[in-house]
């Protein structure tokens, strides 16, 4: 296959794409697990479209239900009025979600949700019945991604995505990345999430008068590398939140949904956050939609008559559209009908067990995850954990590789990540876990003499 490289005239101006050299992939169309692009070639998506669709491309019921609302209205707006299935989806969210999570506030993006979440946390503290008005920092997590706007990428830890912009950020104070591949020598992986909860501790015990929420991905950090972290250490950072009177905001744009293997990822460790910020897979993947959910009392503090100003001071003109609500109800029945979220660990291991031959390659340091969320950490070097130089462009060049065995992954620097829709069938998963295996042996060769599980079976491709 040869796609032909994009030139300087390009109009249309790609997020995180060099624009002097990418292979230009233009989609037509979907259908399930796959693409095919305006040449004719199918591609299955391996990352979910950016780990966003469910029940793969174009299901009849979620293409039905969007058709059915645009017989009706596309948009109205949620200031001060609402569309009817608007007001359904709410309410289903109040019934799926954790807890005593039960309203609402609707966005378009992951990002704009996380948005949400800190100036709701900030006004809470203003206006509780207990004000706290110098509560007005965030604790976030070392290596955090919470998104590309201004707020979130201020809560953002990734060299590579957030520190150019430092002169403009705020900057919250920053917890450990609490990493289980590369654990601090004296941290064995019995007494990591100790160690962590330990550090997390001492952080809110010294700055909680002035902190007003931890901002948090569940159990897995997507963007910073598929990093997971130790079982347990959410619900220790749910516990620290209640002690120190903090407010905990989980970030499930990219767990929520199913991907885990659980609707949200939170319930692994019965967790409820005081604000649970959802994205990506809540329409299936279909519709830009986000939502910023909260529990009665962060509500209580903004419930108020019009005199009284204390409404939330934020709405996005797009927030809540009832096409997009539409897709998400769709999605939301589809996965309560079709009960697949139990079988996501079975997906889950099989694509494991077919990854795990790669553990003995020399440059594959770590393979993990959670569910159906997968990272491949591709290393120089396997005792170190020393990464290769990022000119080296491995991750780039391993995903190239698998495009023209007909996979679409994309890396995080030199995580390989595998993240197809959680509809994929066991031969979707083989033919993802193929080419995956076969694009890291004949990328990263090893000498003739070594086994062959570790040969590439197509070098001349
Ligand atoms: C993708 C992502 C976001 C940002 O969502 P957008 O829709 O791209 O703005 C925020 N948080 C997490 C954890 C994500 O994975």
């Amino acid at each position: 296959m040869n796609f032909p490289s994009a030139s300087h005239s390009a109009p249309h101006w790609r997020g995180f794409t060099p624009m002097a050299d990418f292979d230009e992939l233009v989609v037509r169309e979907g259908q399930g697990c796959w693409l095919t692009t305006t040449d004719g070639h199918r591609l299955l998506d391996g990352i979910s479209s950016l780990w966003c669709n469910v029940h793969g491309h174009r299901h009849p019921k979620i293409d039905a239900a969007v058709i059915e609302q645009l017989g009706r209205v596309a948009h109205v707006t949620t200031l001060g009025m609402s569309g009817e299935t608007t007001e359904i989806l709410a309410q289903r969210l109040a019934q799926i979600t954790p807890g005593d999570l039960a309203h609402t506030f609707f966005s378009s993006d992951g990002s704009s949700a996380v948005e949400a979440a800190l100036k709701m946390a900030f006004q809470y503290w203003r206006q509780c019945s207990e004000p706290q008005p110098e509560k007005t920092q965030y604790l976030a997590l070392g290596s955090a991604y919470h998104g590309d706007t201004t707020g979130a990428v201020s809560l953002g830890g990734i060299k590579y995505f957030h520190q150019l912009f430092a002169p403009i950020l705020f900057s919250p104070l920053r917890g450990p990345v609490p990493c289980t591949y590369r654990l601090p020598a004296e941290v064995s992986s019995e007494s990591a999430c100790d160690f962590y909860t330990q550090q997390f501790d001492a952080i809110l015990r010294q700055h909680h008068s002035t902190i007003a929420a931890v901002v948090m991905e569940p159990l897995v950090q997507g963007a910073a590398g598929m990093i997971t972290h130790p079982v347990g250490l959410l619900a220790n950072i749910r516990r620290l939140c209640d002690q120190y009177n903090v407010l905990m905001i989980v970030d499930e744009v990219a767990t929520g949904f199913g991907r885990t293997g659980k609707l949200f990822a939170c319930e692994h460790e019965n967790v409820t956050p005081d604000i649970l910020c959802v994205g990506k897979g809540l329409t299936g993947g279909y519709l830009p939609m986000a939502a910023t959910i909260a529990r009665p009392h962060v509500f209580d503090a903004f419930l108020a008559p019009a005199t009284e100003s204390r409404q939330f001071y934020h709405g996005h003109t797009f927030g809540g559209n009832p096409l997009a609500a539409a897709a998400a109800i769709a999605s939301i029945d589809l996965i309560e009908e079709t009960d697949l979220i139990s079988t996501v660990d079975r997906k889950a291991k099989h694509l494991r067990d077919r990854l795990s031959v790669l553990g003995v390659h020399p440059n594959v340091g770590d393979i993990r995850g959670r569910g159906l969320m997968v990272g491949i950490e591709i290393v120089a070097d396997k005792t170190t954990k020393a990464t290769f130089d990022s000119a080296d462009q491995v991750g780039r060049k391993i995903c190239q590789a698998a495009v023209q065995r007909g996979v679409w992954i994309r890396p995080l620097s030199d995580v390989i990540v595998a993240m197809p829709p959680l509809v994929a069938t066991d031969d979707e998963l083989d033919i993802l876990a193929d080419a995956i295996i076969d694009s890291i042996r004949c990328s990263l060769p090893v000498t003739k003499t070594a086994p062959e599980a570790l040969q590439c079976s197509s070098p001349s491709r």
